[in-house]
């Protein structure tokens, strides 16, 4: 794959910042691919994380911001437990994550945002996921409510699916922690 890098004055470079965050030595990077080889999503979107690794070290700037990576990882952390060298991958693409919501970098079209909204959401409310509650939120949005429900009466005959939320979470602290986030950070979920 052909990386296209803008030119980006040093000052605009999101490198140093990116480092700050996820707390992570960009320089160290082989660019071997293993990250991108395990990513389980790599295949589907336009950016790998071993692309994001090297637009960085070349001191790309907000335009990095706007790859679809960045709401399609699922923050596995496959890439950082591949990474030979080390290096915290999930948390590079987390950073990143933060950083295009801080600076409102452009949304990414199709229904990923809307999807990680219903997830946190209902983290926030519940304490940890409640899959109902998330689907519902996310069918909302989307206005779609039939789609993709075929596997619905199996999953939750094998019990994959609750139809209540389990009580196991501690939400009081999961509330603080969203709280104190989004007044740290100003993060909207
Ligand atoms: S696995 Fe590690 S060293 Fe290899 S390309 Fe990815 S970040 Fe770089
Ligand atoms: S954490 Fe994200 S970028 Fe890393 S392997 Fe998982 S999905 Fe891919």
């Amino acid at each position: 794959m052909t990386i296209t890098i803008r030119k980006t004055k040093k000052s605009d470079s999101l490198k140093e910042i990116v480092e700050q965050l996820s707390g992570a030595d960009l320089s160290i990077c082989l660019q071997c691919k293993k990250c991108s080889g395990g990513c389980p999503v790599g295949k589907q979107t336009l950016s790998r994380p071993s692309e994001i690794m090297r637009r960085l070290h070349l001191n790309a700037g907000n335009e990095l911001l706007e790859s679809d990576i960045i709401w399609t990882c699922v923050s596995c952390e496959t890439c950082s437990a591949r990474c030979p060298m080390g290096i915290e991958v999930a948390a590079i693409i987390d950073a990143l994550r933060k950083l295009a919501l801080e600076r409102k970098a452009s949304k990414q079209k199709g229904n990923v945002p809307l999807f990680n909204k219903a997830f946190l959401k209902t983290v926030e409310i519940f304490g940890r996921t409640y899959e109902i509650a998330m689907i519902a939120a996310y069918k909302l949005g989307t206005g779609k409510f039939m789609s993709d429900t075929e596997k619905f009466p199996t999953m939750l005959k094998k019990g994959k699916i609750s139809l209540i939320p389990s009580l196991n979470g501690d939400r009081k602290i999961v509330r603080r922690i969203f709280k104190k986030t989004k007044e740290n950070k100003g993060a909207k979920v």
